[in-house]
């Protein structure tokens, strides 16, 4: 697949060659596998699941996990043109030639898009086309919960927590090559590990349920890891070229949620909750910050607020950070979950407005849905916001919700203007954005059994919400797109009859379904008509004395908890935090003697809630160690410019297909890793100060290219070329540093030389044709589209001053005085047959 990387966009994506990205010889490693995920590389890289997984497997010796994700469909394109299966990034093992892949599952709609990468891969789509020299399918992540409909695709799946199964799994395929097992064999022995569902192992009891094939094969229980600390976390996390959608360092402070809302999946599938102690925190994120070089830490978990050592972690966190300008963000925050010293100090180091989400617009909406949450609270919480300097709310709502009505839907709007008018008179630049969802009811939830609105009543009240906020200019309404909460309540209760159905969806392109910009109905609609699916029957209200396609797989959560749950829904009544008040018997814990429904693991481990501490310290402030006052403020001058340096430094190989925006980041995180005193910008959001030369085009590599840094203290110059080799990524090398007079402005060279080398004589001999024609050119006049993309001409003959030939090909030396553009474009223009396919275009000088 490397071989193509001049065809692709984006091709950094594809590298594999990012700092702390794991390269393993192969012949010692006994068990190879992917870890897919069924969506971008912006997307993939932001999961921390899979960072995770990817740490602890390549923390072993003798197993190796790479990546691969879904390449966009023009990359795809060039795949299937060139013959050529998708393939691993680190080692460019195509998957049909792994021993495992393993999808991360986090979304329904990226079903066909599991299919999508299997299909490139070369791997056969359905579990019963594949035999035992076919990698093993395996999925894993949250909609494993009720993947029913990816069943067919999938050879096993995995339920709960990936810590310690994966390594388990990998000893066993590891195993089954060394004895020669069957892939069945295989199967079989993997279905015994706690946490493992063999979908093959169960069939269609016809009546809406699922029930084991020819036998009495237990119900599948979710695996748990009961001791956070014990279990490896990731400090050394790839750092992505380019953005990925969440540009930080997370850190997973705690995982479950017990607060029991009871539309919300996760909060009952993760149960129950597992915090990390603070010391141990302390460590990930001092390491962490210092392996990836981030500007930004992120505190993961369902709901950040309730993490019982908040303020005692943040404040630990907080001096480090400010000196260091990393900016920490609390994501999930619960409406007064946090202090208002502790909301003073991450004002000081916020970068973005303040989320919260209420999720219904009436307290009895709210009753129902169980979010403890009142108006009062909200409004005390947002009245401190605007007040410590926010100027956006973002509030997150739900609409279709069990029992909703008109007025519900109006209290959103009403929510909204009060919250506005928390903000009182001094907020110049208020906004409130009210961000509405659409409900579907998910499989696991006290809701699993709730009819889903029709995407006619998702319009018509969307219709209404848009209507009674029109009149106000400081409110925002943002919505989802009704069509992918239709398709997404379809699969999320969905049942393994809809297999055929995504099978043909993905062959009429159904593909990125969870991107507006992709989403398309129409294929969706003909594969349902065409495979005789009523797709709306699945949004359908479920009879509770009727089994459900997910009843064979167990979150640990009763039905008896549920449909108390359920009912007490109905009766409005709010279910209290089990964590800090009493038990529910929800049937996850054995507590006090009372056995839990997860009674295999039940066996040899207490489950039970783990916390910090008995109450929230950023409930009582002054129990902390340190009281929560402003921290002072850094000693040093971060503006101060004490020296200014030019690296020199090389781009070859793999780093030619960078970009200038990805080269920006990668020196940003290489001088932070190296511990370097950049000096900053002045401002709202200091920038450290960095200028690069002319940028190269992706694909273009060179041996002399430079950038300018300021720094803040004295240093000494020999030293930095080894300092900062050793944090730029394979194929970057630094040349030389040279010290520079702080003031003046950098000169820009018009004169640069290039190296063109071609693989085939054939390419050589032609392009060697073409030139004399050229050169003896007066002018050599190409199309060219003008910047506003509209038709023009540019003369490419003044830009070239010499095309000589060499023993490694051609030298060409540029001449940019009149004009830049790309030197591919140029060397296009003589030889329209060229392409960077053909051989390798290597900036070797410049002159100033
Ligand atoms: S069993 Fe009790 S303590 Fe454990 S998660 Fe359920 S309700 Fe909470």
């Amino acid at each position: 697949m490397k071989a193509l990387l001049p065809l692709f966009s984006r091709p950094s994506h594809y590298l594999g060659t990012e700092i702390n990205s794991v390269h393993k010889d192969l012949k010692t490693v006994r068990a190879h596998v992917a870890l897919a995920f069924p969506d971008l590389y912006e997307v993939a890289m932001s999961y921390l699941g899979q960072k995770i997984l990817y740490d602890i497997v390549n923390g072993t010796d003798h197993f190796y996990a790479e990546r691969v994700f879904a390449p966009t469909e023009d990359v795809a394109e060039v795949l299937r043109a060139h013959d050529t299966p998708l393939a691993t990034l680190e080692s460019d093992t195509p998957l049909r030639d792994l021993d495992g892949v393993l999808f991360s599952i986090t979304h329904e709609l990226c079903y066909t898009n599991v299919l999508y990468m299997l299909d490139l891969g070369g791997i056969p789509l359905r579990a019963a086309q594949r035999g035992d020299g076919h990698p093993l399918v395996i999925a894993g992540g949250g909609c494993t919960f009720n993947a029913e409909p990816l069943a067919a695709f999938v050879d096993v799946m995995v339920l709960g927590d990936g810590e310690e199964i994966l390594p388990e799994m990998l000893g066993l395929i590891a195993r089954g090559k060394d004895e020669g097992w069957a892939r069945s064999e295989l199967i079989r022995r993997l279905a015994e590990v706690p946490g493992v569902y063999v979908p093959s192992f169960f069939e269609d009891d016809g009546n809406g349920g699922m029930r084991p094939v020819g036998g009495e094969t237990p119900r599948v229980e979710k695996r748990i890891v009961m001791d956070m600390n014990a279990v490896s976390f990731p400090t050394r996390q790839i750092v992505p070229f380019g953005k990925p959608v969440h540009d930080r360092y997370s850190v997973e402070i705690a995982r479950g949620c017990t607060r029991g809302c009871r539309f919300c999946q996760a909060g009952m599938i993760y149960r129950p909750v597992r915090e990390r102690e603070v010391d141990v925190l302390g460590s990930i994120i001092d390491r962490g910050l210092a392996e990836t070089g981030s500007e930004e830490l992120s505190f993961l978990s369902l709901s950040t607020g309730d993490f019982s050592a908040l303020e005692a972690l943040f404040l630990s966190s907080y001096s480090h950070c400010r000196q260091e300008q990393v900016s920490i963000s609390l994501p999930s925050l619960r409406v007064g979950s946090v202090s208002e010293d502790l909301m003073r100090l991450m004002g000081k180091i916020r970068h973005t407005g303040m989320t919260l989400a209420p999720e219904a617009g009436t307290q009895r909406l709210r009753n129902v849905i169980n979010k403890g949450v009142t108006e009062d609270e909200l409004l005390d919480h947002t009245e401190k916001a605007f007040r410590l300097g926010w100027q956006q709310v973002k509030l997150y709502f739900m609409m279709g919700l069990p029992t909703e009505t008109r007025e519900d839907l109006h209290g959103i709007l009403d929510l909204c203007l009060k919250v506005a008018a928390s903000a009182g008179k001094n907020v110049r630049r208020l906004q409130v954005t009210a961000a509405v969802s659409p409900f579907v009811p998910k499989p696991h939830t006290p809701f699993q059994w709730e009819r889903q609105i029709s995407m006619a009543e998702i319009e018509e009240r969307l219709a209404y919400l848009r209507n009674i906020f029109r009149p106000y200019k400081k409110l925002k309404l943002k919505w989802h797109h009704s069509h992918m909460t239709w398709l997404e309540g379809v699969f999320s209760r969905g049942d393994r009859h809809l297999a055929p159905a995504l099978e043909v969806a993905y062959a009429k392109g159904a593909l990125f379904t969870s991107w507006s910009d992709h989403l398309r109905l129409e294929p969706w609609l003909e594969a349902f008509a065409e495979t005789g699916i009523d797709a709306e029957s699945y949004l359908r209200e479920r009879d509770p004395e009727q089994p459900l396609p997910w009843d064979h797989l167990a979150s640990g959560v009763s039905r008896k908890y549920l449909l108390t749950e359920r009912r007490r829904a109905l009766e409005e009544a709010a279910t209290p935090d089990c964590r800090y008040e009493a038990c529910r018997s929800c049937g996850v814990c054995n507590l006090d003697g009372r056995e839990s429904e997860l009674t295999r693991q039940a066996a040899g481990h207490d489950i039970v809630p783990v916390i910090n501490r008995a109450t929230r310290d950023q409930e009582d402030a002054g129990l902390v160690d340190e009281p929560p006052t402003e921290s002072p403020a850094p000693a040093i001058d971060l503006h101060n410019k004490e020296q200014r340096f030019r690296l020199w430094y090389s781009k070859t190989g793999p780093a030619m297909y960078l970009s200038q925006l990805e080269l920006q980041r990668i020196f940003e995180r290489a001088f932070r890793r190296a511990r370097m005193p950049l000096a900053f910008s002045s401002g709202f959001h200091p920038a450290p100060l960095l200028s690069f030369a002319r940028a190269l085009p992706v694909g273009v590599g060179s041996v002399c290219e430079w950038m300018d840094f300021f720094v803040r203290e004295h240093m000494v110059v020999k030293d930095l070329p080894a300092l900062l080799e050793a944090e730029l990524p394979q194929g970057m090398r630094v040349v030389k540093v040279d010290e520079l007079p702080c003031q003046g402005k950098a000169p820009i060279s018009n004169h640069e030389r290039f190296s063109l080398g071609f693989v085939s004589a054939e390419d050589s001999q032609r392009f060697a044709a073409r030139l004399p024609a050229f050169l003896e050119a007066a002018e050599w006049k190409v199309f060219k589209r003008t910047k506003k993309g509209e038709p023009g001409e540019v003369d490419v003959r003044p830009m070239v001053k010499s095309i000589t030939e060499d023993e490694k090909g051609f030298v060409v030396d540029f001449d940019w005085q009149t004009l830049y553009v790309s030197p591919i474009f140029v060397l296009q223009a003589v030889d329209p047959e060229f392409t960077m396919l053909q051989g390798r275009l290597i900036k070797i000088a410049q002159f100033f």
